[in-house]
Order: structure tokens, then C-alpha cells, then sequence
């Protein structure tokens, strides 16, 4: 060892080269982002790497390449592969003779992961990707469960998703992460917590965001006023006994809903709520679980909004293409998510967007998601009526030249008054 810290850095780098090869980049984001294995972080890195060196986008790699250049291993690779095409990001297409496997990175898809525009997985998706770690999950919760003392037995969280599928049990919206630690990951949560005496068995586990459960924390019931998941909860949910009501609106809960509806009725809190009132939301062990939320008006408007995005896009694009862009869920949720950050200004932007003449962007046929990626620019081009492509920036940049050189001139003549003038 001794020997080794004696070697200069500048020298144990040329000899790792020699003895090991070159080393090869990645992009932390990936994993932190996006929420991909190390591996599929790796195979993503690479993979941008040659997407970039090549015309197309499309290069090969076989398994041994894969194993040579980044170290992954055969499984690896086919776990990578698979996460990266449920995210989007990664397009695969088997060419020549004999037929080699070609990938290429989906850039406008890549941007729009990086933004937090991810396709919901799937349940299916999710057992494929992820049955391992669902039993590593499963056996990490029994040995909490064991630690804490309270009773338990075997629970395979696979099944648990089984019976409740991808709605988190604490704000039930859907659940479109695999398993993670932070925000709109899935995660596993006791209704009634284990310091609360819950017990860890199958009827007392739920899937929730990663989130929502660190929110919940210690809770018997679940009582936030903002949820890190974006859930608009503008009214606390409280459970109250049904004798206690008078005049309030019960909410309408769905068929599936498996609150304690038979002694108590969920009810919006008010300004009228008692100190009676509290004391029972602290002792209830029910969870007031997918309450619907009224589609309200402001929903309505919110999605005549997304219509009318939609349509100034798709009526410049059918102009310029002549042909209708596709529409699936990814692209509506890249509308919703225009509309969030530019409101009524995305209906022109959007149609702007797509006469804007920039060779990348017309080489991605305007694709929807480049927009979503840079919308604030493109706004401002919008509102500049200026599109800063290459040609104007660099007009830009000569007129810029240009009027330095006259204030140059002028200064040196205003420096200059009373003495014989240079310019004249
Ligand atoms: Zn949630």
C-alpha cells in the first residue's frame, strides 16, 4: 500500500489505463432522476454517448461489447434494456445480416424524463423489472417488524400490490414509480403504524408514495394539509361519529373505499370542528382512503385549457406536416404539464413552436416534448416574436458588433470636444 500512495495521481492513472483500460462516464442525474439501477444508469450513459457519434442516433453493441466497454454482464444489460424502454428512453431495432441489435437514445423522451415527464409503469411492467426487489422489500419489512416487537408474519408486498394495485393509500392517486425512497416512488406502509401497535400482517400494509408515508409519519390517521405528490388537499379529511352530524355534506367515497363507513361518515372539516372532534381523529384506526375528488369546475377548466393547447398544436403541426401528430398518455401529460407552466400562453407558444425553423427541431419533426423541455425559452422567443436560432443569434451577434463600435466612436469624440476631432 505504502508503495502505492508514493506513486504520483498523474502516474497511477496512466497505469490503471494500461493495466485496466479507459474509464467511462455517467451521468449521477440518471440514477438520482430517474430513479434507474446503476447499471441501467451506466448502459443509459454509454448509450448517449454513441447516439451522439453516430448520423442516425442507431449504433450496435453486442453482449461481449456491453461487457468490454462498461462492465455489465449479460443480465444486466437485458435488466437495463428493459427499464430504459419502460421509461421511453431507449429505442431498440434488430438491422443487417446477420442481424445485430441497434439502440438508439429517444432524446425529446430523455429530456422530458429529466423534467419529471416519466410514463406511468405498469403493474405488469413492474413485476417484471421488479420481483426481485419486491422480495428483498418483503423480507427487509418482516425484520423491522420482528425489531419493533409487534406481531407479524410473512407479507409478500407482490401480493399486496396484487390486491390494491398502483394507488397510493394515503392521497389515492396512481403510483407510476417502482420501488424508491423519495417522493412519487412506491413504498410500503402500515395503515396503522407499527408504533401505534399495528401489526405487520397483510391486511394492515398498503402501497403508498414513497412520499406520502414519510409525510404520514408516526399518524395513526392520515392528516396533512400538502402532500409532496402534488395532491390538491385544500380540505382536511377528519372521521367524525355519524351522531355528531347535522348539516354537513358527507363526501362520496367509491365502491372500493374501505373506511370505517358503517360507524362513522367522513365528513369535510370545517371551522365548526370541535375539540370533540379532534380527540376522535387521533383515536380512529381507519384510514380515510380514496375519497373522490369532486370533478369540479376548476378541473373543467383545467382540461379545456389542455383541449385548446392541444388543438393550436396539432391544427400548425397537420399544416406544416401534413399529417396529425400522435396522441397517447405520455404526450397529455406533456400538455398538462405545459399548461402548469406557461397557462394560457402555451396555446400560442405551442403553435409558434412548430413554425420555428431550427434544423434541430424540424430533424425531430417538433416533437412536443423538445417544447415541454425548453417552454420557458420558447415563450420568450414567442414573446420576442424572435426565434433564436443560429442564424439570428449570430445577426445578433453582428449587430451587436456593430452598434459597440459606433458607441466606441462616439465616446472617443465626446472625450474628444474642444480638441481637433479624429472622425472629421
Ligand atoms: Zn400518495
Amino acid at each position: 500500500m505504502a508503495a502505492l500512495h508514493a506513486i504520483s495521481k498523474g502516474r497511477l492513472r496512466m497505469q490503471l489505463t494500461e493495466l485496466a483500460g479507459g474509464a467511462v462516464a455517467v451521468y449521477p442525474a440518471f440514477r438520482r432522476v430517474l430513479g434507474l439501477s446503476a447499471a441501467a444508469a451506466q448502459f443509459l450513459s454509454q448509450a448517449v454517448y454513441w447516439t451522439e457519434r453516430t448520423d442516425d442516433g442507431w449504433f450496435y453493441k453486442t453482449e461481449n461489447e456491453w461487457l468490454a466497454e462498461v462492465g455489465l454482464a449479460a443480465d444486466e444489460v437485458r435488466d437495463s434494456r428493459k427499464s430504459l424502454k419502460a421509461l421511453g428512453v431507449l429505442e431498440e431495432q434488430r438491422k443487417g445480416i446477420p442481424a445485430k441489435m441497434f439502440y438508439r437514445v429517444d432524446e425529446a423522451a430523455l429530456f422530458a424524463a429529466l423534467e419529471g415527464d416519466v410514463p406511468a409503469i405498469t403493474l405488469n411492467q413492474l413485476f417484471e423489472l421488479y420481483t426481485p426487489k419486491l422480495g428483498q422489500l418483503s423480507k427487509a419489512g418482516l425484520m423491522r417488524a420482528k425489531r419493533a416487537g409487534v406481531p407479524c408474519e410473512f407479507v409478500s408486498y407482490a401480493d399486496v400490490l396484487r390486491r390494491d394495485g398502483l394507488i397510493c393509500g394515503c392521497c389515492a392517486k396512481p403510483i407510476e414509480r417502482g420501488p424508491g425512497n423519495t417522493g412519487m416512488h412506491l413504498s410500503f406502509d402500515h395503515i396503522q403504524p407499527l408504533a401505534a401497535g399495528g401489526a405487520h400482517h397483510f391486511e394492515n400494509l398498503q402501497p403508498t408514495h414513497a412520499g406520502c408515508r414519510a409525510a404520514k409519519g408516526g399518524s395513526v390517521a392520515y392528516q396533512r394539509p400538502a402532500s409532496p405528490c402534488s395532491v390538491d388537499r385544500t380540505s382536511v379529511l377528519s372521521v367524525v361519529p355519524t351522531s355528531s352530524l347535522t348539516q354537513e355534506q358527507p363526501v362520496v367515497l367509491p365502491k372500493d373505499s374501505r373506511c370505517v363507513l358503517d360507524k362513522t361518515t367522513i365528513t369535510k372539516n370545517t371551522q365548526e370542528t370541535t375539540q370533540e372532534t379532534t380527540t376522535v381523529v387521533q383515536l380512529a384506526p381507519a384510514r380515510p382512503k380514496r375519497a373522490a375528488k369532486p370533478r369540479d369546475e376548476a378541473e373543467q377548466i383545467r382540461q379545456e385549457a389542455c383541449r385548446r393547447i392541444w388543438s393550436a398544436y396539432a391544427a400548425a403541426y397537420e399544416q406544416r406536416y401534413a399529417t396529425a401528430p400522435v396522441r397517447n398518455a405520455r404526450i397529455s401529460r406533456q400538455v398538462v404539464e405545459l399548461r402548469k407552466r406557461l397557462g394560457e400562453e402555451a396555446v400560442p407558444v405551442a403553435e409558434y413552436f412548430v413554425w420555428i425553423n431550427d434544423s434541430y427541431l424540424i430533424r425531430s419533426c417538433h416533437d412536443l416534448g423538445l417544447l415541454l423541455a425548453r417552454c420557458e425559452a420558447y415563450r420568450t422567443q414567442w414573446a420576442t416574436n424572435r426565434q433564436m436560432n443560429a442564424t439570428t443569434a449570430r445577426q445578433l451577434e453582428q449587430t451587436q458588433a456593430n452598434l459597440n463600435a459606433a458607441q466606441t466612436a462616439a465616446e472617443a469624440i465626446r472625450a474628444g470636444e474642444g480638441q481637433p476631432n479624429a472622425f472629421l
